[in-house]
């Protein structure tokens, strides 16, 4: 029987723990370890870096792993760079289950911005009220445009003071419906958001609230990723682990 490592932090990645907990498959669920209370899977599941690509290639030979399935956020470039050359190294076949990006639509007033230091300085000079929704990492390249309000919201309280003078911080997770960002941006007075191109719908709800008040958006481009089999259907995913993995194609 194949075992499987999946890397998660998704949601996707949590729809294919249930698929394969369904299925009988032997697999492992694999957390960074970045929110207090992780969403429990329904598989053995481990916390933690695994050092590099280096170690998580040992990790793989150790646990005899036969596949590796990335459904990590298309914005984990660094976990996703790793899992190409491990796998690799350790001659495993791997494949990533990711979400599509958004595209704009009719209505939609999205700049695009290659990175986050890109939508810092997509900001206006003068002072707006901002919804940051890029969760808690990467918070720190805001910090120079200390003329801006800044609503953040994050999965967990902030474990230390956020880098700005004016900032409110909103605690909440996923998924998030358009009616509800609509009374959030609509509450805070938003002038304008920042967000990552993540896709998925769960996520979604901020652009389509941004698209009824009319707000502009900073959509920050998906980071690179070296060359891998990608699927963005739970079925091609499972067809994939089915053939082409236990083929080590
Ligand atoms: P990253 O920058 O690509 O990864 C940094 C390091 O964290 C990796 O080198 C690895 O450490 C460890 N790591 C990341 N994902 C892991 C996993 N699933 N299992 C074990 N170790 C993992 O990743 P990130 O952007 O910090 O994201 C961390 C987690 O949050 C991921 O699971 C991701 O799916 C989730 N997430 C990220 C975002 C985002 O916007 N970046 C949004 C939502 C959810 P070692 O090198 O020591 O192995």
């Amino acid at each position: 029987m194949p075992r499987i490592l999946v890397l998660g932090g998704t949601s996707e990645a949590s729809r294919l723990a249930r698929a394969l907990a369904e299925r009988g498959d032997e697999a492992v669920f694999s957390y960074a370890g970045r929110t207090l209370s992780p969403v429990t899977q329904p598989l053995p599941t481990r916390i933690g870096g695994f050092g590099g690509a280096d170690g998580l290639a040992a990790y793989l030979r150790h646990e005899k792993v036969t596949a590796v399935i990335d459904a990590t956020h298309p914005f984990a470039a660094q976990m996703s760079t790793n899992a190409v050359h491990a796998c690799a190294q350790a001659d495993i076949p791997l494949a990533a289950f990711e979400r599509a990006p958004w595209q704009a639509a009719e209505g939609d007033r999205w700049q695009h911005v290659p990175d986050i230091e890109g939508a810092a300085d997509a900001l206006p000079d003068g002072a707006r009220r901002v919804f940051l929704a890029i969760g808690k990492q990467n918070l720190g390249a805001f910090a120079g445009k200390a003329q801006h309000h800044y609503l953040v919201r994050l999965v967990d309280p902030p474990k230390a003071p956020l880098p700005f003078a004016d900032v409110e911080v909103v605690i909440a997770r996923g998924p998030f419906e358009a009616d509800e960002d609509r009374a959030l941006m609509r509450k805070h007075r938003i002038d304008i958001i920042v967000a990552k191109n993540s896709g998925g719908t769960g996520a979604r709800a901020k652009l389509d609230a941004a698209r009824a008040l009319g707000l502009p958006v900073v959509m920050i481009d998906r980071p690179k990723v070296p060359a891998r089999k990608t699927c963005a259907r739970l079925g091609d995913i499972l067809h994939w682990l089915d053939h082409s993995a236990r083929l080590g194609v």
